[in-house]
């Protein structure tokens, strides 16, 4: 049977899941994803990079016969057109790699790239947490923060693709300095990187490794809990301003840290609704993601039906 692929390229991973492609088209209804195949990065250059996107695709190839389409979700900038990655801050040996072109090459079938934002607030709209829903706001929450939105039943990506961008949008003019150079992004508020440098500045971090320290916050000790409740807060503030511009009706949360933390929706949803005071959308939902780390798979899966999704 032909299927389409889905592929999750992120930081430190890449992932394959298979979808059979006749199942999701006559209903309008989505398979789950079948297979999910696992590798890390070998090297720190492009041309490794991409032999290891190669390997995995010739596996692929191998045991899964020839693909329908192979859609992609990715953590990088891409150009407008979404066919080539202009950069890529978390492997910034990615300089305008024609990606898509080159995989087309080797699997013979269309292939579709998306930011990895869109990717899950699409994968959530399709098979998620935010099913049967038309507007709606993904908010990822791990070594980055990313935004993905969907309004009126449409995915935004603005003129170039760069719609979204929740984790840059600048909260302070001074206090820490943002892995995009600038200060006082959201993602350097309250990204994981952020909560770790907070929770470190109590007493009780002083002999603690990271992971302990992680640790610690999923277990919700007492002394971690001043740090939660400041990435809480500034992303509750963050998540306010997105619902009074655009009016969501839910608000998907996902990325590792995010998923790690009990209660961590929850505890969002109410300063978010706080945050908006009296604004007739003070009733919005913040709910965790249901696909977790496979949003980006269903995402990536769905761009080749994105209009049949959007007329359902
Ligand atoms: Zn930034």
């Amino acid at each position: 049977m032909k299927a389409v692929w889905a592929f999750d390229i992120g930081g430190t991973h890449l992932r394959a899941g298979w979808f059979p492609a006749a199942a999701s088209t006559k209903d309008g209804s989505v398979p789950r994803v079948i297979p999910v195949k696992k590798a890390a990065w070998s090297g720190r250059t492009a041309e490794s990079d991409l032999q290891d996107l190669e390997a995995m695709l010739s596996e692929c190839l191998t045991e899964w016969g020839p693909p329908q389409a192979v859609g992609i979700s990715i953590a990088a900038m891409l150009s407008p057109d979404q066919s080539r990655v202009v950069s890529w801050p978390n492997r910034p040996w990615w300089q305008d790699v024609d990606l898509a072109d080159r995989l087309k090459r080797l699997v013979g079938a269309p292939v579709r790239l998306e930011d990895d934002a869109v990717a899950a607030v699409l994968g959530e709209c399709v098979a998620g947490a935010a099913q049967g829903r038309t507007d709606v706001f993904m908010v990822t929450v791990g070594t980055g923060i990313g935004g993905g939105l969907v309004s009126g039943g449409r995915l935004l990506r603005g003129a170039h693709g760069w719609a979204g961008d929740f984790g840059h949008l600048r909260m302070t003019t001074t206090g820490p300095r943002c892995s995009c150079g600038r200060i006082g992004c959201l993602q350097a508020w309250a990204s994981g990187p952020a909560l770790l440098r907070a929770a470190q500045e109590s007493a009780e971090a002083a002999r603690l490794s990271p992971d302990a320290i992680f640790a610690a916050i999923r277990e919700r000790e007492p002394w971690t809990r001043a740090a939660v409740d400041q990435a809480v807060g500034w992303l509750a503030i963050g998540i306010a301003n997105v619902v009074r511009l655009l009016d969501p009706v839910i608000v998907v949360i996902g990325g590792g840290v995010a998923q790690s933390i009990p209660a961590f929706a929850e505890n969002l949803q109410a300063a978010v609704r706080q945050e908006l005071g009296a604004h007739p959308a003070n009733n919005v939902e913040v709910v965790l993601s249901s696909l977790g780390d496979d949003a980006g798979l269903y995402g990536a899966f769905s761009l080749h039906f994105e209009d049949k999704w959007r007329n359902r």
